[in-house]
């Protein structure tokens, strides 16, 4: 719904489709997966869907009912599904409508086993727990899955796995080694690398990688920059100033009073709130732009409001342009800094926006205005 509060989620399409083609620059050998779950990391599946069908090589997903929805709507492309199959009803979609499931546990072959017809190809990826300790096949379970899929000769396997350092110290040489032990002289196709491993070790992407944060224009790492990657950004969420107020010394801003001015000060009070997804654990400090000008939010952020500094921005007033994040404009201001500030990562910044933010759709924000 289109309302009048001001608050914006801007989406620019075409940057989904430039930061696609970055990740496949980067692993020029594979086909990619484009994720898409959890509605496109906030950013509305059929947007970048819409974006990406005429180049991926893929999309991956969580729900059998999406994956269904999208072949429906005519995407011909290979469609993973994640976290594989739940129930009867999701056995019989794979084959129907051609789906590729994770397999990652017994459980889940036997239910593809006792509901699967085998008469025509189907293709899992076969998930291989190296280490991420979270979904996956090991040493112990391994070998009675070949056993099954030995009587399923329609089955076309692809190994998968999921790293869990790809970004950080520990790096992926560990769970490649787990990776090769476990999967002995194959020769089939693998799957490796999410956004962290398709910019930053090259040995581990495989014949399908996983970009995921990348396409929405974020940073999988903490000390490198989406801009300094290369990518744009695909989400700036923007509001304004509805309220203003002049502080004395000693005033104390919003609930609990967690900030008290040393000075006079003037304060912006922006319509952007954690009802909008906007992080209630940001504090006081965390970047946020107004009229081309960067400044600092002040205070606890509460339901529908937030409040921020205005004092060397006299120009700022009921009305002003704020950008919460992303490239508005009122400024640039990264998600990735935003969630650093909070505490968290702009994946989840991204995930939280409410369903009561309105979304426009605009890719003069991909071209880099303003
Ligand atoms: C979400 C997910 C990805 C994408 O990860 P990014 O860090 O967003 O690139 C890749 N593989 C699996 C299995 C996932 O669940």
């Amino acid at each position: 719904m289109k309302t009048s509060r001001p608050i914006r989620a801007r989406i620019a399409p075409a940057a989904i489709l430039h930061n696609y083609r970055l990740a496949k620059r980067h692993a020029p050998q594979s086909k990619a997966w484009a994720v898409i779950k959890a509605n496109a990391y906030g950013h509305g599946q059929w947007r970048a869907v819409d974006a990406l069908r005429g180049e991926a090589d893929g999309f991956a997903l969580l729900e059998c009912e999406n994956a269904v929805a999208l072949r429906e709507a005519g995407v011909t492309q290979p469609i993973l599904m994640l976290e594989g199959i739940f129930s009867a009803r999701d056995v019989r979609a794979v084959i129907e409508y051609r789906l590729t499931s994770v397999i990652h546990c017994l459980e889940q072959l036997e239910l593809l086993v006792r509901n699967g017809r085998f008469d025509t190809p189907i293709s899992v990826c076969l998930k291989l727990n190296t280490g991420m300790n979270r979904l996956g096949f090991t040493a112990a379970t391994l070998p009675r899955a070949w056993e099954i899929l030995q009587q399923l000769p329609q089955v076309d396997v692809t190994l998968m796995t999921h790293f869990a350092d790809a970004d950080g110290e520990r790096g992926v040489t560990w769970q490649l080694e787990r990776f090769h032990d476990l999967a002995g002289d194959w020769a089939g196709p693998v799957s490796l690398g999410n956004s962290a491993a398709i910019l930053s070790h090259p040995k581990a992407h495989g014949d399908w990688v996983r970009p995921g944060i990348m396409l929405y224009g974020a940073s999988p790492f903490a000390d490198q920059s989406a801009v300094d990657l290369g990518l744009r950004p695909v989400m700036t969420l923007e509001s304004a100033v509805i309220g203003i107020q002049d502080l004395v010394a000693g005033g104390r801003v919003g609930y609990g009073g967690t900030f008290t001015a040393d000075r006079p000060m003037r304060i912006g009070v922006v319509a952007c709130g954690y009802a909008d997804g906007y992080p209630r654990h940001a504090p006081t400090g965390t970047p946020i732009a107004v009229m081309g000008r960067r400044t600092r939010t002040i205070g606890r952020v509460s339901m529908d409001m937030l409040a921020c500094d205005l004092t060397d921005i006299p120009e700022a007033g009921i009305g002003s342009p704020v950008t919460l994040w992303g490239l508005g404009i009122a400024g640039a201001v990264p998600a990735d800094e935003v969630a650093a500030a909070a505490g968290t990562v702009a994946y989840e910044l991204f995930c939280a926006v409410a369903p009561r933010v309105p979304v426009i759709v605009d890719d003069a924000v991909a071209a880099g205005r303003p």
